[in-house]
């Protein structure tokens, strides 16, 4: 089993603090910021073992450096991309395994959003760690890579058990929401999240973690095979990677 505590981080970032409930193992998952992390730690377990890093930007590592040094902790990171990344340890390929404890986590290279981005996938935890490659109801910009890379990184977690639990890199949910529902304009179950993610936000609670079902049905970046968008789209002949490039290019202009 595996505990998993959202902290808050700079404007609109998550990290997340993870236990494996056996062997009592501690990672983070990209540490923004010293400051957030450590309270949150000194509060909780008082102990890191391990920062785990979804791809080099500042946002996702700031915190690595003070923190490996307060806790003596290894980081576990890309090796697509660790000398971009500060105090790298441990670097990890495609498909490979870390553990924390009795939890496995599998690597997915999902590049586009960074050319070296992975994401942590623990199957028997039921839980996904996206970075900035899947967001709920949304997808990270294409600063490094293609786009067809990026779309074909999205068809990979596509795959994954439906009920997996998504944890991402940023609160961008609701206005993710308003730009799938500007061209989904009749999907209810999209509808009826938007209000819920509403709620939340009026409410100071994070809008995650969000199921792979849940987004299936709503995230407009996940269904760029669906008749009804490319409809609406005026795409109906057009190929599934074309529908992506035009929604990703509306949206950086959103
Ligand atoms: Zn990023
Ligand atoms: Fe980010």
């Amino acid at each position: 089993m595996l505990d998993i505590n959202i902290i808050k981080c700079l404007s609109d970032n998550y990290s997340y603090l993870i236990k494996d409930k056996k062997t009592n193992l501690v990672g983070i998952i990209d540490p923004s910021d010293f400051k957030e992390v450590d309270e949150e730690i000194s509060r909780t377990y008082k102990k890191l073992d391990f920062i785990l890093n979804t791809h080099h930007h500042n946002d996702h590592t700031d915190g690595n450096i003070n923190l490996k040094k307060k806790y003596n902790a290894k980081i576990i990171c890309s090796r697509y991309e660790s000398e971009k990344i500060p105090g790298a340890d441990i670097k990890k390929s495609d498909s490979e395994q870390f553990s924390l404890g009795e939890t496995d986590f599998k690597i997915i290279h999902i590049p586009g959003h960074t050319l070296g981005h992975i994401a942590f996938y623990s199957e028997k935890a039921g839980a996904i760690f996206t970075g900035d490659t899947l967001f709920s109801l949304g997808c990270g910009r294409i600063f490094e890579g293609t786009f067809k890379q990026m779309f074909t990184s999205l068809e990979k977690l596509k795959k994954l058990a439906k009920k997996t639990m998504i944890y991402c890199g940023h609160e961008y949910t609701y206005s993710n929401g308003r730009f799938c529902i500007s061209i989904d304009k009749d999907n209810k179950k999209l509808k009826n999240r938007i209000q819920d993610v509403k709620n939340k936000i009026e409410k100071k609670l994070p809008t995650l973690p969000v199921s792979l079902s849940d987004e299936l049905e709503t995230n407009i970046f996940l269904r760029c095979d669906n008749k009804i968008i490319k409809n609406n789209l005026k795409m109906s002949n057009s190929s599934n990677l074309e529908v992506f490039t035009k929604l990703r290019n509306l949206k950086d202009q959103f």
